[in-house]
């Protein structure tokens, strides 16, 4: 594993637990000899990573599309940002780039993308880890709603294991990095296109 892709809010949160978290998964990354992809800001938990990988010596490469180069105002000290025309291809680049994703707290663009990645996932279109990092039980709604899909029958449970859960980064990256893809039925085959 190289990279890893990290969706966070472009807000800071509430608590100081987020930011606290995001430089922990900055730290983190730089120490496992990993790089991080993300979406190029310089604003809310998005820049908090990146300024903490920057600043352990890492390397981070941001994707943003020209019309939020102002409103996220793109991070100027990147080691690669590439300026792209839409929110579709940003995506796209993100996830060509990288070898797993991992979601900080966030808000409705956070689990946009990362939901998009995890139904890649159980489409069979990759292969890499989807992670939610549930810092101070932040995510603890969700994943009651993922037992509500559950128990209804609108996802099997060999899909919810695609998501990879933890209240702790250090551990959730350790899981990250032992990763191995569950056998999940799939409906498309890796010749199919998004
Ligand atoms: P938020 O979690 O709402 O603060 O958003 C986090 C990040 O997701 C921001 O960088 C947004 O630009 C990005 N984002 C929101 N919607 C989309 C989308 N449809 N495609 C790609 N990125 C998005």
């Amino acid at each position: 594993m190289k990279r890893i892709c990290v969706f966070c809010g472009s807000s800071s949160g509430a608590r100081p637990e987020y930011t606290e978290a995001a430089v922990t998964i900055g730290t983190e990354i730089v120490r496992r000899g990993l790089e991080l992809v993300y979406g190029g800001g310089r604003i809310g938990l998005m820049g908090v990573v990146a300024d903490t990988v920057l600043a352990a010596g890492g390397r981070a490469i941001g994707v943003i599309p020209k019309a939020l180069m102002t409103k996220e105002i793109a991070h100027s000290g990147l080691t690669e940002l590439h300026v792209v025309e839409s929110m579709h291809e940003r995506k796209a680049m993100m996830a060509d780039r990288t070898d797993a994703f991992i979601a900080l707290p966030g808000g409705f663009g956070t689990m946009e993308e990362f939901f998009e990645v995890l139904t890649w996932a159980q489409l069979g279109l990759h292969r890499k880890p989807c992670a939610l990092l549930n810092t101070a039980g932040y995510y603890d709604g969700l994943l009651a709603l993922f037992e509500t899909f559950l128990g209804e029958r609108f996802v099997l449970p060999e899909h919810r294991t695609l998501v990879l859960d933890d209240t702790d980064p250090l551990r959730l990256l350790d899981r990250i990095e032992r990763y191995t893809h569950p056998s999940v039925e799939t409906w498309l085959t890796d010749d199919d296109e998004t």
